[in-house]
């Protein structure tokens, strides 16, 4: 047998890592749920007459709770099976699913990587669960992940869930997929290796979904809420193995996708808008490196971080003033600093290039 059959046949089924008392649950059954057919719809106490503000009608039933074409249509943007695929209300929704299906309630533990993405402590502290920290190390490359601790910290303190963000927000880090992969290897049958990879479009970086179905334990969050310029749509998705997607399905609300919502990512993943977004994803590329190369050399720019995510993190030897002088020229930017070891820090999303020419006219200004 090759290694590569070998290494499928070992990894073990990431349902051993689902809540023992969920592994049965079938959840809401919906008037969806069953897969009946008729013309005359009368189970589930919809009204028979459109709205009169909803011109078509196209509002009046619930929705699909997960409608095949846009199923189809992510799975073909992220290139894996439609059935290893969740759509939901956001990545958010993707987090905490994982968090209630896999940690049970007022035990188990999650681990992240500080400084990180606010979400994922958010929805362990929500269910009650521990929140453990390996924070990030800085060195003169930049952000690193220290693998080893991770694992280490699994063990020891009962991790279900490692949140790995990758780029990295607010870093814009990219975390090496071999390691990435051989944590997941180390971890199977112990803990879920969730990626985050909500700015991977701006990485030009292969995903963590290639790891898959190879590695069972690997989990993949994907939006459009960035790169495709859809936020409000709340559109996310997780990618993992099949079975473990069929209990996150059973775990999520009846009917987590609006209609309205479903129709705009439909539209939004044609072909030709598709190649339009790429040149936006292209324009911040180029936009980035410019961007942080200028703060970096500017007087009371202690330093300005490599990103590979839409954004550029830079320390001030003066923050407050970087921020005010922005916020009086209209330009809102993060403040990190209430973040730890940010102190000094602020996160400046790419704008358009103009607008990246007036952060920077700003920050020369007042830090000459
Ligand atoms: C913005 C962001 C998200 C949230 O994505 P939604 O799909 O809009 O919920 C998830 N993860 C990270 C790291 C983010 O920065």
């Amino acid at each position: 047998m090759s290694a590569a059959a070998d290494a499928v046949t070992i990894a073990s089924s990431p349902l051993l890592l689902v809540r023992e008392d969920l592994r049965g649950f079938a959840g809401y059954q919906s008037a969806r749920s069953q897969r009946l057919q008729g013309s005359v719809w009368l189970n589930a106490n919809e009204s028979p007459w459109r709205n009169d503000a909803d011109g078509e009608g196209s509002l009046r039933r619930y929705p699909d709770p997960q409608p095949q074409a846009l199923r189809e249509a992510l799975a073909g943007l992220y290139g894996c099976a439609p059935g290893q695929l969740l759509a939901g209300r956001g990545s958010d929704e993707g987090i905490d699913l994982l968090v209630r299906a896999v940690c049970r309630p007022g035990g188990d533990a999650v681990l992240v990587t500080t400084p990180t993405f606010g979400m994922y402590a958010v929805s362990a502290r929500l269910h009650g669960t521990r929140v453990v920290d390996v924070p990030l190390v800085e060195d003169a490359r930049g952000w690193q992940c220290d693998f080893a601790a991770v694992a280490t910290a699994v063990r020891r303190d009962g991790v279900r869930l490692v949140f790995l963000c990758s780029p990295g927000n607010p870093t814009g880090a990219l975390l090496p997929l071999e390691e990435i992969a051989r944590l997941a290897r180390e971890l199977d049958g112990q803990a879920l290796v969730v990626v985050d990879e909500a700015y991977l479009e701006f990485a030009d970086s292969p995903s963590a979904i290639s790891l898959l179905p190879a590695q069972r334990n690997v989990v993949v969050l994907r939006t459009l809420s960035k790169a495709h310029a859809l936020a409000a749509a709340r559109i996310g998705s997780v990618i993992a193995d099949a079975d473990l997607i069929d209990v996150l399905r059973r775990c999520q609300a009846p009917y987590p996708l609006p209609a309205a919502c479903t129709a705009q990512a439909l539209q939004a993943l044609a072909p030709q808008v598709r190649s339009v977004t790429s040149e936006h994803v292209a324009t911040v590329r180029g936009e980035r490196e410019q961007l942080r190369s200028a703060l970096a050399v500017l007087p009371g720019v202690r330093r300005a971080y490599d990103s590979r995510a839409n954004f550029v993190l830079a320390r001030f030897d003066d923050a407050q003033a970087a921020f005010d002088a922005l916020l009086a020229a209209g330009v809102v930017v993060r403040d990190m600093r209430s973040a730890p070891g940010l102190g000094d820090a602020l996160r400046i999303s790419l704008g358009t290039p103009e607008q990246n020419r007036k952060v920077l006219a700003v920050l020369k200004e007042v830090l000459r």
